[in-house]
């Protein structure tokens, strides 16, 4: 049977192409007849170092408790998070990964068929896929050396857009709008605009924008942050939505009743905490950016300088560079998904990680 022509599933998910994760260290290990202690990963961005002892330590103690259904409501998390911005609880939403912020805001500002979105050509990918769930038209806004163009995106706006993403730092690429260039941003599009700023790698910036200081200027924006990266609890599928207290109050109706689940609510209170854990992966993370952007250079490789945990790298014929590191044990990303065959992206891993890259992709290069 094919369930398109018998029109029972939605039309527009036809040429949906799912996410596509980096790939699992056990699949890798599997197929290559590899040992998976010897497989490193440098494809999903996430903590080298691992989540916070803290964290680890009070999502055990939770686990005593797995039979009781989660804090819906999130409270102490939520509190923690707006106390720590001075903002008010209502202004913060938890989410099942700040993919689900994503996720909710496309359920409470557009409508299937009716409205379109904007983001820039080489924005995080998630927006267009969830465009296409929602039968949501996706504007893609050509940027200019994989900076976003905020003027073109502007221009970009119809009658019918409800959203505009921007990422900042961006993934895949790793630029980072200037924050002159977001506040001119802002102050330019217009109040019937819901405006999502992607801050995923906002952690990794030593000179973070004042952000949260925009929400109150600006109440039609939303900032989303994660605990997947910079706090290392990718697994626990963890992150949140700032927002105006109205926004705000939205996206709560959206989501299910316990969409952040407990056990990642408390490793997240702890992780939150341990400031100490956070400022030693930001150390190791910039001067690993540093030695392999060095490393690029050395070897002639084009890269874009990155403001992330990751490096975009011109090395042509990605999908066979990622295949050959790949039985070597070495799990990177191919861009060709994005449209870009000739870039992977390198994820900063330990500084042992970094030496076995190094010395492996000299020899598929
Ligand atoms: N935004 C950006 C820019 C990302 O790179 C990612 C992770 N790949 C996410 C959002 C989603 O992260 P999570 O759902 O794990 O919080």
């Amino acid at each position: 049977m094919s369930i398109w022509d018998k029109n029972l599933a939605n039309a527009s998910l036809q040429s949906l192409v799912p996410y596509e994760p980096g790939k699992p260290i056990d699949d890798v290990a599997r197929e290559f007849g590899l040992d998976p202690a010897s497989v490193i990963k440098l494809a999903s961005n996430e903590n080298p170092l691992g989540p916070s002892p803290k964290a680890i330590e009070a999502s055990k103690a939770f686990l005593e408790n797995a039979h009781i259904y989660p804090d819906g409501g999130g409270y102490h998390l939520r509190e923690a998070i707006a106390e720590d911005h001075q903002l008010s609880k209502d202004q913060v939403i938890l989410g099942n990964g700040s993919n689900e912020i994503i996720e909710l805001s496309y359920h409470a500002f557009t409508q299937p068929g009716q409205s379109s979105v904007v983001a820039s050509r080489y924005a995080f990918v998630v927006y267009k896929l969830m465009a296409q769930l929602f039968n949501v038209e996706m504007i893609e806004v050509p940027d200019s050396d994989f900076q976003h163009d905020l003027e073109a995106m502007l221009e970009a706006i119809r009658p019918d857009t409800k959203m505009i993403f921007i990422a900042s730092p961006n993934n895949p690429t790793g630029t980072r709008i200037p924050d002159t260039e977001i506040v001119a941003f802002l102050e330019k599009v217009p109040s019937s605009v819901i405006v999502i700023l992607d801050e995923a790698y906002y952690e990794f910036l030593p000179d973070a924008p004042p952000s949260i200081q925009w929400l109150e200027r600006f109440p039609q924006l939303i900032l989303t942050r994660t605990f997947s990266k910079i706090q290392g609890l990718a697994a626990l599928r963890i992150g949140y939505g700032l927002a105006h207290p109205e926004i705000a109050g939205v996206l709560q109706r959206c989501r299910q009743p316990f969409n952040a689940n407990a056990i990642a609510q408390a490793a997240a209170l702890a992780s939150y905490q341990d400031k100490e854990h956070q400022s030693k992966t930001a150390e190791m993370t910039l001067a690993g950016r540093d030695r392999l952007e060095a490393f690029a250079r050395q070897h002639q490789i084009h890269y874009i300088p990155s403001e992330a945990n990751f490096v975009m790298m011109k090395t042509g014929e990605a999908d066979r560079i990622f295949s050959e590191l790949q039985q070597k044990g070495v799990i990177i990303r191919s861009l060709s998904s994005y449209g870009l065959p000739d870039w992977i992206r390198v994820s900063i891993g330990t500084p042992e990680e970094m030496t076995r890259f190094e010395s492996e992709i000299l020899e598929v290069i």
